[in-house]
């Protein structure tokens, strides 16, 4: 495989960008590679500057379910900017959108349109923080919610005790506030909750992991954190950025019949452009200015571009009913595929999905951490070399699309099957 145009760009990246890159999980590192410069997508496949062409299952990290570029798409871009790229004055579409979103999630009854999934998490937060008038936030280990400064932290060293940065930056002050409980582990939650019952503004969960892998919720998780919030009147946020028009229109609270106070969307919403949104009940929303006291602003929140990308993204998937069904197929082949060569262990909602090479099944944080990066990093190579691209890191999800033809599905199985690990 050629690389030679890509490795040219990465050394003057370098010098601009730190890493060369604008987001680090691009760098490569985890594989050991270098980074591969995308000229240009369409459908399911990507190609590289060196002309080399990929059946693409990273999808932008999610955004792309309908795979690249898709016509509607791309038609519906081009018309909106000769309209103009951005006003900072409402717009109808903000509205259709709105709409659209609360016609697949009704519990969204009021939403806020902000630029990206960390603005949509963090401003999620501030507004549980100001309804309930609590401080205290619990997440979970392995889970992300963007890069927020409260965010970006890891358990301490006892359970009880309050998250530690997990980024050099992050003044203590900004992850006292964080708890830190454990995925799939109940008990972890019903004791922070013992301890700082009428503190907790929120728990935020991603209600299929999908950032440290693919970790699907134990049955009656996502009912338990329903139960324990609603006992101790602190809010269940769901952040949907990955699930969200993912697992279903829906998204995982459709899938799994659980109802949160407040979701976060992302990645799909904005159709390849940057969008987040988030929203809930009418009451909490209220609490957002001007309506309230809680401020949250953006320059470029509802972007006319890319609500119009967004709506065309959510007509189209609105509009086929058989879509869901259709990535679920392609992604089940693929997992089956995995599963012979008795290499990994597979975790699937849908057409999301995570191989982990570990011996043991994947059910949690220190399940998934203990899985063999070196092993993966070979993996990666292999599909790579056998023009296919996956995640450049054990821990992020596949993501498989519509635009993926039952010819890509089957190359894509052939080249997992050869390789012997
Ligand atoms: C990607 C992601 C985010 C952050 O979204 P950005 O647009 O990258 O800021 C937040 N939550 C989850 C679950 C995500 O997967």
């Amino acid at each position: 495989m050629k690389t030679e145009i890509s490795e040219k760009y990465f050394e003057e990246a370098k010098t601009l960008m730190p890493g060369g890159v604008n987001s680090p999980v691009r760098a490569f590192n985890a594989v050991g590679r270098t980074p591969l410069f995308i000229k240009k997508a369409k459908g399911s496949k990507i190609y590289d500057e060196d002309g080399n062409e990929f059946i693409d299952y990273v999808c932008s990290w999610g955004p792309g379910i309908l795979g690249h570029a898709r016509d509607e798409v791309i038609e519906a871009v081009k018309e909106a900017c000769n309209y103009g790229l951005s006003y900072g004055a409402p717009t109808k579409k903000e509205s259709v959108l709105a709409k659209m979103i609360r016609e697949c999630i009704p519990h969204m009854e009021m939403m806020r349109m902000v630029s990206s999934g960390t603005e949509a998490t963090m401003s999620a937060i501030r507004a549980a923080r100001g309804f309930t008038g609590r401080d205290m936030i619990i997440k979970f280990a392995g889970c992300y919610h963007g890069h927020s400064d409260g965010l970006l932290v890891k358990s301490g060293s006892g359970l009880l005790s309050n998250a530690a940065p997990d980024s050099a930056g992050v003044p203590k002050g900004y992850s006292e506030t964080t708890l830190v409980a454990f995925y799939n582990d109940e008990e972890s939650v019903k004791k922070l909750f013992e301890k700082y019952s009428d503190k907790i503004a929120c728990v935020i969960v991603e209600p299929v992991a999908a950032n440290m892998g693919v970790v699907l919720p134990k049955k009656g998780f996502l009912n338990f954190l329903r139960d324990i919030t609603k006992k101790y009147g602190a809010l269940l946020i769901f952040d949907e950025v990955i699930t969200g028009f993912r697992l279903s229109l829906g998204g995982a609270s459709q899938y799994f019949g659980v109802t949160p106070d407040m979701t976060t969307l992302g990645k799909i919403v904005g159709g390849g452009m940057p969008v987040g949104v988030y929203g809930g009940r009418k009451e909490i929303m209220e609490c957002i200015s001007p309506l309230g006291k809680v401020y949250q602003a953006g320059t470029l929140s509802g972007n006319p571009i890319a609500m119009t990308a967004g709506i065309k993204t959510l007509e189209l998937l609105m509009n086929d009913s058989g879509i869901y069904d259709r990535i679920d197929k392609k992604a089940a082949e693929i997992e089956k595929a995995f599963l012979k060569t008795r290499l990994v262990k597979v975790n699937r909602a849908g057409s999301l999905m995570s191989a982990f090479f570990s011996e043991k099944d994947v059910t949690d944080y220190n399940s998934s951490i203990n899985s063999d990066t070196k092993k993966y990093a070979d993996y990666f190579s292999h599909m790579l070399e056998n023009g296919i691209y996956v995640a450049p890191s054990q821990f992020e999800a596949m993501f498989v699309s519509d635009a993926h033809t039952d010819e890509d599905i089957k190359k894509t199985c052939d080249v997992i099957l050869s390789y012997k690990g």
